[in-house]
């Protein structure tokens, strides 16, 4: 088997997981103009945009003879559900008939799937393997997530370059890790090394912090969403997102394991009642869960095409009122240019600060 899956977010997470169970991996290119385009060529003009990203990762890879591609489905009546029977048909339609499409479901809807898949996918590692590799990339993912939400807090009071330099560095460190001790060695040296940086976050009245909800394709992964992290942090705001992949895992692959989610997702059923897909539900929890745990605003990432975030944004008025918080909507998509981003999300913080010196005033 020579496989890869789409880039989003921490990619070295999944290449490490395949590695480990003994595959022969093609990491996958980081979404580009030229993917993006070649993507939004291929793909069914009202198709979602990350299904666009997805299908031009999909066509670069095919580059590089990969003859399977792991994916994940989708839950809920959202466009994930039929990702991989759609570009299996692209793929075909273009002369790759041979490629295999794996889409793993969450155990939560189909545990007999759910153990099938995970049973070709192991190949011949025992149980015992899998459950270590397992293992090794859970703590691989949240020592990560850790990590990065360091990077997000001391951004804002730092140079970009040099608190990102510590980041790249982390996750090459991280990549090269064989054990679950490693794991732990490397991330109290990252984080030793961000905590000199502590000094320069001022006095708590004078933070300001952003959330970040969303589709999830488009929170995740900073080379569609025009890097937002980082534009929000250069005006001097902290950020935090709804979704860190380590929360995605426990989602998809330990449903048991993730209650307060859980709870934070149900504060959503007050503007939205039943399961829309996608995430639409659990970001409006995570909006009123930011709220409350005192942010100044929220930033909303809706991809184009996507109907769940079509439908969050609709409620995202009502919330805004009655939970006193500013919230920005940014739609994604191939024709989103870099300058209109930044000038929106420099506004958008200009309007944060200026309304609290108001109230002081
Ligand atoms: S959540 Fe939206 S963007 Fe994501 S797969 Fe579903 S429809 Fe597409």
């Amino acid at each position: 088997m020579k496989l890869s899956f789409p880039y989003m977010g921490p990619t070295i997470v999944y290449k490490k997981l395949f590695e480990l169970l003994g595959h022969d991996v093609v990491m996958p290119p980081k979404p580009n103009k030229e993917i993006i385009d070649l993507g939004v060529k291929y793909s069914p003009e009202f198709a979602c945009f990350p299904f666009k990203v997805i299908t031009g990762i999909y066509l670069k890879l095919m580059e590089k003879d990969v003859d399977t591609l792991v994916t994940s489905g989708g839950h809920g009546p959202c466009r994930a559900g039929y990702y991989g029977e759609v570009h299996k048909k692209i793929l075909k339609d273009l002369g790759y008939d041979e490629v295999e499409i794996i889409v793993i479901d969450s155990p939560r809807d189909d545990y007999r799937y759910f153990y099938e898949i995970v049973k070709k996918l192991k190949g011949s590692s025992s149980w015992l393997q899998v459950a270590r590799t397992i293992k090794i990339v859970y703590e691989l993912t949240k020592a990560l997530d850790e990590v990065e939400k360091q990077i997000e807090v001391l951004r804002a009071y730092n140079e970009n370059g040099v608190i990102n330099r510590i980041w790249l560095d982390a996750q090459e460190e991280f990549y090269q890790i064989k054990s679950a001790r490693d794991i732990e060695k490397t991330r109290n040296k990252y984080l030793a090394k961000l905590n000199k940086f502590k000094d320069s976050i001022p006095a708590e009245e004078d933070r300001y912090r952003i959330g970040i909800i969303g589709e999830i394709y488009v929170v995740l992964e900073q080379s569609i969403n025009n890097q937002i992290e980082e534009k929000v942090n250069y005006f001097g705001f902290e950020v935090e997102r709804s979704q860190y992949l380590t929360d995605w895992i426990r989602e998809n692959a330990f449903p048991f394991t993730g209650k307060e989610l859980e709870e934070i997702e149900k504060k959503g059923e007050e503007f939205i009642e039943i399961e829309i897909g996608g995430h639409a539900r659990g970001n409006i929890g995570h909006a009123i869960n930011f709220k409350e745990r005192g942010f100044d605003g929220i930033i909303h990432l809706k991809p184009f095409g996507c109907l769940p975030e079509l439908v969050s944004q609709s409620v995202i008025d009502d919330l805004s009122e009655k939970y006193e918080i500013p919230v920005l909507t940014i739609s994604i998509d191939e024709q989103t240019a870099d300058a209109n981003v930044l000038t929106r999300v420099e506004a958008f913080l200009d309007m944060i600060k200026e309304k609290d010196m108001r109230e002081v005033m």
